[in-house]
């Protein structure tokens, strides 16, 4: 039998790469207890509503057509719900992603002549046309909603004059939005965002928030629904699907909320009684299951990198250190030569498509080209896996995921060792 190192060496591993990385992981072995035990923590919160609600096998039998009365589907929206501590949830294929999600949320709860406020700057990029920031053809603006944004200050902190200042009678929903995303700013832990929601429901007691939580979940030990979100959103091929769920969105909130939100799912008067699982109920609740270990992995992973790559001199965001509130590690590697050897390690160590070499492209939508790496199992999964950056100064690469931490850490020795292979960093 070979020795790891040998292994590792017959996997494309140099012996400089592995004992660099060897002492780094040493050195990390107090932070990825603190995971595990935030992971043990999630874990018996999931089994204990998993066992509250009686999940058993005929909840992952198939329904088909209309899908009333899907029991899987309904136990899974019961487990969902006690784990964020709300009244209800959606948790459906027939939302496409995030980004779908964030879009029924924010159409079934807001009508014509409404506000809707972000308190924290400008959210993710797609929601732009959502909201009709550039003129979109179905967006809010052209149904009559209104967009207020407050910036955070320069020190990244909330603006509550500000903020104060923009909630007016029409004010009707605030979203707030937790991870950095592709953004500059640091992502906002969940006390973070339970103060800004307890100022903002002092202002304005009536007003509905809705957190964008693309990225968070399972992060820390409570969501922002424990805070007083009243809508909590995601997206199933990051971390709640624990890289099992195909496809698929959450909502999860005050039965109000959920109820609205459902009239947009699919339509008024139907709302959430349709939909059936077609047979993805089990792997929705074994990937929700799965997820708290999960993301874990991807945190550890994420964590190694930041250690890694601030000691050999590269800007890291989130830095080698600080706490964590997402799954997302940027690292500015300063060339394009830099950029592209990290994404070709990533491709080269993933279980899927491992022999191709990504390259550069000009994406629909992005003003730069764009190189990404991602061997994934389910397209696009940024659970697993994954990098990418825009090819233009500073030459960062945003990268997480990972679903086993055995396989993040590959991937991260994999990119260290291309840009060794290149005399991009010296050991
Ligand atoms: C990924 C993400 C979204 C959108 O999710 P998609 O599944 O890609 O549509 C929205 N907000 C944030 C903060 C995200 O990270």
């Amino acid at each position: 039998m070979l020795s790891t190192k040998d292994y590792y060496k017959e996997n494309g591993i140099s012996e400089p790469v592995y004992n660099y990385c060897k002492d780094i992981q040493s050195s990390l072995l107090d932070r990825f207890a603190e995971i595990d035990e935030t992971a043990e923590y999630n874990q018996l919160k999931v089994l204990s509503a998993m066992r509250k609600n009686h999940v058993s096998e005929a909840h992952f039998a198939p329904t088909t057509g209309y899908g009333y009365d899907d029991l899987g589907r309904e136990a899974l929206e019961k487990v969902y719900a006690d784990v964020f501590h709300t009244e209800a949830a959606l948790v459906r294929p027939v939302i496409q992603c995030g980004t779908h999600a964030l879009s029924i949320a924010l159409f079934g709860n807001l009508r014509p002549g409404d506000e809707l406020l972000s308190p924290v700057g400008k959210p993710y990029d797609t929601l732009d046309d959502i909201i009709g920031i550039n003129p979109t053809p179905g967006s809010l603006a052209e149904y009559g909603v209104k967009y207020r944004q407050v910036d955070l200050k320069e020190d990244f902190s909330f603006d509550y004059e500000g903020i104060k200042a923009a909630l007016n009678d029409k004010t009707k929903l605030v979203t707030i939005q937790r991870s950095k995303g592709y953004a500059t700013r640091p992502t906002f832990s969940v006390e973070q965002i339970g103060e800004l929601i307890a100022f903002i429901k002092k202002c304005k007691p009536d007003v509905t928030v809705m957190v964008d939580n693309c990225y968070g979940e399972f992060v820390e030990r409570i969501e922002p629904s424990d805070v007083g979100a009243d809508m909590v959103v995601g997206s199933l091929i990051k971390n709640p699907g624990g890289g099992l769920a195909p496809v698929g969105g959450y909502i999860a909130g005050t039965k109000k909320c959920v109820d609205m939100a459902s009239y947009r799912m699919t339509c008024p008067g139907l709302g959430g009684e349709i939909g059936p699982s077609l047979g993805l109920n089990r792997t929705f609740f074994e990937g929700f299951f799965l997820a708290p270990t999960v993301t874990a992995s991807a945190l550890k992973g994420a964590i190694f990198a930041a250690n890694i790559y601030e000691k050999l001199g590269f800007p890291v965001i989130p830095n080698a250190t600080e706490p964590r509130y997402d799954i997302i590690q940027a690292v500015t590697l300063g060339t394009p030569e830099g950029l592209c050897a990290f994404c070709e390690g990533i491709q080269a160590a993933s279980p899927v498509d491992s022999h191709v070499t990504p390259e550069p492209w000009d994406m629909p939508g992005y003003n730069d080209q764009v190189i990404m790496a991602a061997g994934t199992f389910v397209s696009g999964a940024s659970i697993e896996l994954s990098a990418d950056g825009p090819m233009r100064e500073p030459y960062a690469v945003y990268f997480q995921g990972g679903l086993t931490w055995a396989h993040a850490k590959y991937g991260i020795m994999m990119s260290l060792e291309r840009m060794y292979e290149k005399g991009l960093v010296k050991l």
